[in-house]
Formats: structure tokens, sequence, C-alpha cells
């Protein structure tokens, strides 16, 4: 019995540092079991280890060899490749998650109940060669040239063979749950469509128009509008699941970030630094995430930006329903009152 138990254990650390999607018993949904990122460094536990700093993290320029080779540099010479030597002067660097929570060889999953293998990619954007910079102190044109990026990896990896969605979002702050303190934005892709994408396609199915397009010209015209321009609204959505949720829309059906021109480009630059900039002068730099949700195909692009201000506690674990404490209409009226003047 205990040479049995000791085998076990062995090969249960054999196997499980692949990663998995396993599906839930009898719905339709999905976990990810990925025990290789158990092992990211984080530069957030300042009391317990030394404070790192530029020359110990990994995003810095200088420190291109602890990270793997990347897969596109953004520099003024154009998007370069890492030869032998890495490049070392760049505005962007994206390269592979050492920490992949899904990975493009996985090992078969394990065959109890339903998992499928954890195959896709998992990429890491160092938005900014600078270790203490904020995305809402980003210039217009640095704003820009991240969505490029955004772009540039959406469409490296959309249509791809095994790739059925790609999820683009950013962690900030450490209970938003970054690791690294260094402003990063990650991209994983996955062989499933998401259940959340799945259910809002399939209530998308018997409508007659698209759901989005309807939502962005409603709320366009309500109290809970923060911000506008030629291209896209930002707004506090009413269905807002946390304080001081906001959305960004394209006032144009679109289907995915690849479809945006030069002016949405401009457009969502400016909206999206507008947003960051609100909810940091507001809500004192507070920990988020944004997220940006699209597909291929039949989808209208939209990013949610959730600032982490409350827990997620036992009653929205237990329901599912999410108990929000700042009306999405209070919410847009504070925010539009950081919106900068003129
Ligand atoms: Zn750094
Ligand atoms: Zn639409």
């Amino acid at each position: 019995m205990a040479k049995g138990s000791k085998k076990d254990s062995a090969d249960l650390q054999g196997s499980s540092l692949m990663p998995e999607i396993r599906k839930h018993y009898f719905l339709d949904e999905y976990c990810i079991i990925a025990a290789e990122r158990r092992k990211r460094p984080s530069d957030f536990m300042r009391a317990k280890s030394p404070a790192k700093d530029e020359k110990s993290c990994p995003f810095c320029p200088g420190n291109e060899d602890m990270t793997p080779p990347s897969v596109a540099v953004y520099t003024d010479q154009g998007v370069l490749v890492d030869g032998p030597v890495k490049i070392r002067s760049w505005k962007m660097r994206v390269f592979p998650n050492l920490f992949a929570a899904m990975v493009p060889s996985p090992t078969p999953p394990t065959t109890e109940w339903i998992a499928l293998p954890g195959h896709g990619h998992h990429e890491v954007i160092v938005d900014s060669p600078l270790h203490n910079d904020a995305p809402a102190d980003f210039s217009q044109e640095h704003m820009e040239l991240l969505l490029k990026a955004y772009q540039d990896r959406y469409a490296n990896y959309c249509g791809l063979d095994g790739v059925k969605y790609v999820s683009i979002f950013k962690n900030w702050g450490e209970e938003a749950g970054a690791s690294l303190s260094h402003t990063h934005t990650q991209l994983v892709t996955l062989p499933i469509v998401p259940p959340l994408i799945k259910r809002e396609l399939e209530a998308a199915s018997s409508a007659t128009f698209c759901l989005f397009c309807n939502i962005a010209e409603r709320e366009r015209a309500s109290s809970r509008l923060v911000a506008q321009n030629d291209g896209w609204i930002l707004i506090a959505p009413f269905y807002s699941q946390v304080p001081y949720e906001t959305w960004i829309l394209p006032r144009r059906h679109m289907s995915n970030l690849a479809q945006m021109d030069d002016d949405d480009r401009r457009d969502l630059a400016a909206i999206l630094s507008h947003a960051l900039r609100c909810i940091r002068s507001l809500l004192n730099d507070p920990p988020y995430n944004y997220m940006i949700y699209q597909l291929a195909s039949n989808y209208h692009l939209n990013i949610r930006i959730q600032p982490y201000l409350s827990k997620i506690a036992g009653f929205e674990k237990g329901t599912g329903i999410h108990i929000n404490s700042v009306p999405p209409e209070q919410a847009a009226a504070e925010l539009r009152s950081r919106l900068p003047k003129g």
C-alpha cells in the first residue's frame, strides 16, 4: 500500500506538469490544470525576499537572456526577431511564457472523466522597456504601438490549426494577478471556444441584429456613457459585475482587433488611455484587469476593464451572482469627472 502510494505520487509529479483542460463532470464548463505555473517568480513579496529591481527583473532591457527567445521585438527599425544575440534596444518585446497555461506539444491528458491536452500558446508582451512605467502613463504613440502588437499577435494565431480562441488580457497589480510588477500583457490561445463566449453566441443566434451594436447605440444615449470619440465608446455597463467596471466598444461593427484600420487604432488608443487614467485618478491606482473579447468573425469586439476593489466572496462563488455596491450610473458620473478638460 505504502509502495503503491509512493509510485502514484511520482506518476502524479511526472504527468501533472503538462497543462490539461478538464471539463466539468456534466456541464459545458472547463478548468485548466497547469502545475508548472506554480514555479512563477514574483517580485511582489518584498517583505519576504529582497526587493527586485531592474537588475533582476526578467522583463527589463539587458536581462533578455532570462526569458525565452522573442517571437517579435518592436524597435525603431520595425518588428524584428532575436538572433543568436538578443536585441537589447526595444520598445516592446514578445516571447513565450516560461510558465505556460497552454503549450504547443502537450502530453496526452488524463483518461478519467473528460480532459483535453492543454494545446496552445502562451505569450508575454512586455509593454515597455521601463521597469516602473504604468499603462496609464503611456503616450498616445506608445498606446498605438501596444495595440499594433495586440493586432499582430492576434493575427498570428487567429485561424491557426487547433486555435479556437485567442485571449489577450492585462493583469495590473499583484491582487489582479500580476506576478511581476513590470508592465506586461499576456496572450493565451485555447483549443476550445470558452463557455462564456459560447453562451453569448447562443444568445445572439436568435437575434436579427448584433446585440453589441445595439448595446453601443443604447448606452451611448444613457447616463452610463463615460466618453466617446469617432470610433469608440467607453461605458459603465448596465450589467456591471464589479464597482467601476467599464467596457470599450467600437461604434462600427468589427469582430476583432485585426479588423481595425489606422484611424480605429488611434481612437482606441485614446479612449483606452482615458479609461486607465480616469480609473487611476478616481480610485488611487487600483489593481485591475482588462480583457479583450474577440473572435475571427460574427462577433462584436469588446474590451472589459475591471478594477480590483472588492474580493470575490462566498455569495459570488456560491451563486455566480456578483454584488456590486456602486451603481454604474454613479460610476460613470464619477469617472467622467476625471476626464481631461476640453
Ligand atoms: Zn523590469
Ligand atoms: Zn456589432
